[in-house]
């Protein structure tokens, strides 16, 4: 079936319904619907991504940001981080956050998952997940215990490389560190071309491969797949401890479809929560304080919520004009170590053509040219722990967005060594010969400057996750079926239910979450018949 335009006829119930066709939702539209006996239907708030090129455009991702693909949220501020509200996109586009990211294919490695085993996610280590990580991806020429070839996301390095990008290689290599053949492997200490979800296409530029495209686009032809959007679900329906629909817009007016099966709420890490609050589904003091009616009492809704702090700021002049950029503006990235107290690499850099920061930094600093690039250290193993919880019964209201950043200390000493390390890298011989030199900061800032600088320039590195995380104790919100805690017919699947964050982007891990729950709510639901 086409994508619905919003008017069209829906049918008044369904089997599934799929609140969010974002990384998450369109893996689950696409498994959910394998069974031709199953109705499913996928509400996406923002429209269909097709025939829209800003999106495919993989080397000019970063203008998508604050469009109107772009939820744009802000994060409350901190003193931790100089007082600022930080801006925290989050796509609203079939493909969701897929659509809008920076396409980089990266799972971290087996202890991050293995972490989540040992916290209570029975189900969810390594040995459990590499089978879906690998039937998620088409990435020719990798090691096959590793990798997998033949599905829906299609994964490639860039070809077109920048000089850039391959200084961050060797100078990495300069220093000492490991250079990798595939961090997505057995080892991701080091340096080391990064995967892309993308294609290459004919000129050897990279072009954007969303969930969208991977997975809903190949299935739109099921009868039995419905999807709707620019339709934005306000509630999910309880009839007593039972999810029985959603209420949703649906061309200005509200509507209310069921799901016989039941819902699955893939909104992603911050609107899950709001959702499940919004619907009277959380903690009795924050649902008070909104005005919101307590339907069923779960103390961890929004709590728990987990990024990666970044540095945006640090810019530096090439030697001369660096001309279009290529692969998504970067293409490799170095994974080390902040301390040797680190069992692995906690920290994360990846080369950005043209200059990074915010508007302070660009008028305080000459940051013109075609000459500008940037250098943006993470770290990856945070350790301060935030909650995204709303603030009225409004849907509208915007929601108190509070990551931490790094409000504990270990997470402000980590990424002090990571902007002294980046500098370190920026003056061996492979930069030297590319670059005249830093813009901001300088490489020789005190301890006290140097502080300041990160606190006014740390930024998201878009990793939202943990707000309805999964596990069996009192502060968990789904099980390890994914199933909300206490109520029947109401699975949340996207990365908000990873217990921990894990110490690489989420986008890989969001979908091999989703491919493993779909297997389990098929089972459990017997919806997958013969396609189980
Ligand atoms: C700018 C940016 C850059 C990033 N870069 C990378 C990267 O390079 N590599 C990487 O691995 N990860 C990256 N990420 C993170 C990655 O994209 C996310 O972790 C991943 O997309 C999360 O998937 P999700 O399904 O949880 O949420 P999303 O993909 O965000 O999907 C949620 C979907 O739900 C929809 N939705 C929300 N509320 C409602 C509602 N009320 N009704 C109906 N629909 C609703 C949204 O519109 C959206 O389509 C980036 C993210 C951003 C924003």
């Amino acid at each position: 079936m086409p994508v619905l335009a919003p008017g069209t006829t829906l049918a008044a119930a369904y089997d599934f319904v799929i609140v969010g066709g974002g990384a998450a939702g369109c893996v689950l539209a696409n498994r959910l619907s394998a069974s031709p006996d199953v109705s499913v239907l996928l509400i996406e708030a923002g429209p269909d991504h097709r025939g829209r090129d800003e999106i495919v455009d993989a080397a000019r991702w970063d203008r998508l940001l604050g469009g109107e693909l772009d939820y744009a949220y802000r994060s409350t501020p901190t003193p931790q981080t100089a007082d600022r509200p930080i801006d925290m996109p989050r796509g609203r586009v079939l493909g969701g956050s897929s659509s809008i990211n920076a396409m980089l294919w990266y799972r971290g490695n087996r202890a991050d998952y293995d972490a989540w085993e040992a916290a209570g996610a029975e189900g969810w280590g390594y040995d459990s997940l590499l089978p879906y990580f690998r039937r998620s991806e088409d990435k020719p020429g990798g090691d096959p215990a590793f990798r997998g070839v033949g599905g829906p996301m299609r994964i490639r390095t860039t070809e077109d490389v920048h000089p850039i990008a391959t200084a961050l290689i060797d100078a990495a290599a300069s220093l000492g560190h490991p250079v990798i053949d595939d961090a997505n492997a057995a080892s991701n200490e080091g340096a080391v071309w990064a995967d892309f979800n993308a294609v290459t296409i004919a000129d050897g530029t990279l072009e954007r491969w969303s969930t969208a495209r991977g997975y809903l686009e190949p299935v739109l032809d099921r009868a039995n797949l419905s999807v709707l959007v620019d339709s934005r679900v306000l509630a999910i329906e309880l009839d007593g401890a039972r999810a029985v629909g959603v209420r949703h817009t649906v061309d200005g007016m509200t509507v209310s479809t069921r799901a016989s099966e039941g819902v699955v709420l893939a909104a992603g890490a911050i609107d899950s929560p709001r959702l499940l609050e919004l619907s009277g589904i959380g903690a009795p003091e924050v649902l008070a304080s909104a005005g919101i009616p307590v339907r069923h009492a779960l103390a961890g809704v929004g709590e728990n919520f987990q990024d990666h702090p970044l540095v945006l700021g640090m810019n530096f002049r090439a030697r001369s004009p660096l001309g279009p950029p290529r692969g998504n503006g970067g293409g490799s990235m170095l994974n080390w170590r902040s301390s040797l107290a680190e069992a692995g690499p906690d920290l994360h850099t990846v080369v950005a053509h043209g200059s990074r920061g915010d508007a302070a930094l660009h008028a305080a600093h000459d940051l013109g040219g075609d000459d500008v690039f940037a250098i943006v250290p993470g770290l990856m193993r945070s350790r301060s722990v935030g909650h995204v919880h709303v603030r009225s019964a409004d849907p509208d209201a915007a929601p108190d967005v509070q990551p931490n950043y790094l409000l504990d200390e270990r997470d402000f000493a980590a990424m002090l060594e990571a902007v002294r390390d980046v500098h370190e890298l920026l003056a061996s011989a492979p930069y030297r010969e590319i670059t005249s030199g830093p813009i901001v900061p300088a490489a020789n800032l005190g301890a006290r400057e140097l502080g300041d600088f990160v606190r006014r320039n740390v930024g998201t590195f878009f990793h939202c996750s943990g707000t309805t995380r999964i596990g069996t104790d009192e502060g968990a919100v789904v099980g390890p079926d994914l199933a909300v805690r206490g109520l029947d017919g109401l699975w949340v699947v996207d990365a908000s239910v990873m217990p921990s964050i894990p110490t690489c982007n989420t986008q890989a891990p969001t979908i091999a979450i989703a491919e493993r729950a779909a297997d389990l709510i098929g089972v459990a639901t017997g919806a997958l018949g013969d396609a189980a």
